[in-house]
């Protein structure tokens, strides 16, 4: 039995060998060598303790739902929390939650319970943890406006971090410049309101989702960030690339900022896809194109 598998069992359970494409909306990628459940942050850091002292490459996974992995193997361990830490808590208008939980689960919660300000999360497919590191938001709204503290496991221990020291930005923040930080928790301050009035809107902002988004093909969302003061859907119209296909990674018809897996899309395909649109939008239009999903497990980048 492989040595590394034993230890980290002593902590959690380990699947060996598990597809990344089956962690991914997207269903693209190899496969990761360990994928460990820890139970609670006891373990969690017993984990992390491991990894560190045996120099293993790592990647929290929330429900990869902005990942685009490549096809080749990788050799190291995926931590993934929403299996156990998904548990929230109100009082009052104050809502702490662990970071596993699924956002737009919480979003309901948060209507139930009479409480605004989670509504424009209620058709974001990720966890706490994963809106809280990409700051993910619509609807002119984002996880920055609401939240109060974020709990992180970093250099061996836990801290509450206080929203300002989180550098919230457009899609960004300081957890991007630190992906050997955890995010454990969240605590969020929202407002009270009228559950019927949330569900409402909650309501409404899904039709506008399903009609104007392609959620029928597995896709990781908008495939690259707005540049400023432009929309990245009408650059890529203006190319002609809507319904452009390598193999089956395909610019969705119904959304261009879209890049949709049509049933077994390789990694390649798709990031050829994104290379070509990138060298068109910046031959045509003088404008750089940036990912807002993120690459994992590449040699290059894009
Ligand atoms: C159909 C669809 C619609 C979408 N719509 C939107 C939208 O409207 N707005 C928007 O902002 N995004 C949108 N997205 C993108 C995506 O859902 C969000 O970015 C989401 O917040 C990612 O969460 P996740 O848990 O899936 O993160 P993952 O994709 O699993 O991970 C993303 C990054 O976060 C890191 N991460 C995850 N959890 C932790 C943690 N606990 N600690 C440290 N790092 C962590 C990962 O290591 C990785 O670097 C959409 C995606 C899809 C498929």
């Amino acid at each position: 039995m492989d040595e590394l598998y034993k230890e980290l069992s002593r902590y959690a359970s380990v699947d060996m060998d598990q597809p990344l494409s089956k962690m991914t909306t997207l269903r693209i990628g190899g496969r990761a060598k360990y994928v460990v459940w820890p139970e609670n942050e006891v373990a969690l850091d017993s984990i992390m303790r491991l990894i560190n002292e045996k120099n293993i490459p790592f990647k929290v996974i929330g429900k990869g739902s902005d990942l685009l992995c490549s096809d080749d193997d990788f050799e190291g361990a995926v931590i993934r929390l929403d299996r156990h830490f998904h548990h929230s808590y109100f009082d009052q208008n104050v809502l702490t939650v662990q970071a596993g939980a699924s956002i737009i689960a919480l979003a309901v919660q948060a209507m139930k319970n009479g409480l605004s300000g989670l509504e424009f999360a209620s058709g974001i497919p990720g966890t706490v943890g994963g809106a809280v590191f990409m700051n993910a938001g619509a609807y002119k709204s984002s996880v920055a406006e609401i939240i109060d503290e974020v709990q992180v496991l970093r250099n061996g221990s836990l801290e509450w971090m206080k929203a300002e020291e989180c550098e919230f930005g457009y899609r960004s923040s300081i957890f991007q410049k630190h992906p050997e930080w955890i995010i454990v928790a969240a605590r969020f301050v929202l407002t009270p309101g009228d559950s019927r009035a949330i569900s409402d809107l909650m309501e409404d902002r899904r039709k506008r989702r399903m009609a104007s988004q392609p959620l029928d093909y597995p896709s990781c969302g908008s495939v690259f960030r707005n540049p400023e003061g432009l929309n990245a859907w009408q650059l890529i119209d203006g190319i002609g690339y809507r319904g452009r296909r390598i193999g089956d990674a395909m610019v969705s018809d119904k959304h261009c900022n879209f890049i949709l897996n049509m049933g077994s899309a390789t990694a390649e395909d798709y990031l050829e896809l994104v290379k070509e649109i990138q060298d068109k939008v910046s031959e045509k239009y003088g404008v750089q194109l940036h990912t807002e999903m993120e690459m994992f497990n590449w040699k290059r980048t894009a």
